[in-house]
């Protein structure tokens, strides 16, 4: 069983922020800005090359919940999903980086900028 799936059931404590029958938020471990959530849906789904188009549905409601409930709804945040090797994904349950609470920086994220497809 992965990390986050015993996350879901108990087996791993976590700091809890949001939930529903689908879906959980709580917080990163190591947040990367002042406020760092994690938004995982319940059932177990590797990544977002592989989730059903209708688990993002839902999960779009939800994770605007967790934007209001953490008060950055009006100041704004970054969504993010790390998918697979290049994305640095690291652990293979999926989910969503909500990043927030101050003013986040934007630049190139590899030495190349571009590759001609
Ligand atoms: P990623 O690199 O996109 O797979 O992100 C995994 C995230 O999970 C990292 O930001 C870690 O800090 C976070 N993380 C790992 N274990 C835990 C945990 N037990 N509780 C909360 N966050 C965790």
């Amino acid at each position: 069983m992965c990390i986050f799936c015993k996350i879901v059931i108990g087996e791993i404590p976590n700091n809890t922020v949001h939930e529903n029958d689908n879906f959980l938020a709580f917080h990163d471990l190591y947040p990367k800005a002042p406020i760092h959530i994690l938004i995982i849906p319940k059932e177990h789904v590797d990544c977002f090359q592989n989730v059903p188009s209708g688990t993002m549905a839902k999960l779009t409601t939800f994770a605007q919940e967790v934007a209001t409930k953490v008060g950055v709804d009006k100041s704004g945040y970054r969504l993010i999903t790390n998918n697979g090797d290049d994305g640095g994904q690291e652990v293979h349950h999926l989910h969503f980086h909500m990043l927030g609470g101050g003013k986040l920086k934007w630049g190139h994220l590899h030495d190349e900028t571009r590759k001609s497809l």
